[in-house]
């Protein structure tokens, strides 16, 4: 009888399995498909200076224009992406996409520092120092108003080779920020390890920052350890005024979140953020 129902089980288990497995490879054929048609798209999140709510940059972020669900978010797609063999392509995509906007800010007058996302294949295989050296090359954006964001797990493997690539990105006059900071296992000893020029405050610890006495003493810490390390510290999820005030009161420079403006298309990040170069685009 037990051993009925263990068999059951174990089918039941295999089944699902293989239903996972499909799904899976259904989502990769469909996100190959969506590469070639040019189906991904950046949108771009504000970042301000939180003391007077200027813009400061942009968070360059993948969303995937689906013919039928709309717009997804890369929650739902890019860990599928970055496990598979599409990973490079899409990644390459996204420097090159970001790279050619940030240029064309530059270019309309508003020097706008874009903020990308590194994906684990670029720090894994290829030599990114030297794609982010071409790629400034070819487009001609100045190189401070480039930043990469890098997440603890990407940081995980190959240690030295990481290490010697960031220091020539930094060499070229880019900045690397730690994304998700303090979600990890290990954010302190990554702190020292890695050069970095800043770090993000996830916003899970922002979130609750009103609220919870806890969250607010990891992140009036996390500020003042990035004061005495040298670095830049942005505050993510910032959803409303008193949140921004209170990161201010202790210190945070910069920060982004709905309050100042959600991800948004260029064009529409152009009209509500860069109105001033655009009038004068009108005027000339
Ligand atoms: P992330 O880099 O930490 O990006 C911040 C996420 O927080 C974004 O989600 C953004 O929309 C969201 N967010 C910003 N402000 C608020 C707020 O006030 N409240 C709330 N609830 N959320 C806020 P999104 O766009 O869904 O991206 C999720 C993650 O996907 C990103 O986290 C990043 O890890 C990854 N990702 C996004 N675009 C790319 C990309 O182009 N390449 C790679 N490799 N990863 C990407
Ligand atoms: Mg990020
Ligand atoms: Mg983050
Ligand atoms: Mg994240």
């Amino acid at each position: 009888r037990a051993k009925a129902t263990r068999r059951g089980g174990h089918v039941l288990f295999e089944a699902v399995i293989r239903q996972e497995l499909e799904n899976r490879l259904t989502l990769e054929s469909e996100l190959a498909l969506a590469a070639d048609r040019g189906e991904f798209e950046l949108f771009y999140q504000p970042q301000v200076r939180l003391i007077d709510g200027s813009l400061v940059g942009a968070e360059a972020l993948i969303r995937w224009r689906h013919p039928v669900r709309g717009y997804v978010s890369p929650g739902e797609f890019m860990p599928v992406v970055n496990s598979s063999a599409l990973s490079e392509r899409v990644a390459n995509w996204v420097m090159e996409t970001a790279c050619r906007q940030a240029r064309d800010w530059e270019l309309s007058g508003n020097g706008v520092r874009v903020a990308i996302n590194l994906s684990p294949s670029q720090l894994h295989s290829g030599d990114l120092a030297n794609s982010v050296a071409a790629l400034l090359e070819s487009t001609g954006l100045t190189p401070s108003l480039l930043e990469l964001e890098v997440t603890e797990d990407i940081l995980l493997h190959d240690e030295d080779r990481v290490l010697a690539m960031f220091k020539r990105i930094q060499e070229l006059g880019v900045r690397i920020l730690f994304d998700d900071f303090g979600t990890g296992y290990a954010s302190l000893s990554y702190l020292k390890k890695f050069p970095l020029d800043g770090l993000k405050i996830d916003r899970s610890f922002v979130f609750g920052l009103l609220a919870n006495s806890d969250d607010a003493a990891i992140v009036g810490s996390t500020i003042g350890l990035s004061k005495q390390l040298g670095l830049t510290v942005v505050a993510e999820g910032i959803e409303n005024r008193a949140t921004a005030d209170f990161l201010v009161s202790m210190g945070c420079e910069e920060g982004q979140g709905y309050f100042f403006g959600r991800p948004m298309p260029a064009e529409a990040f152009d009209r509500q953020f860069l109105v001033a170069g655009l009038d004068v685009v009108t005027a000339a």
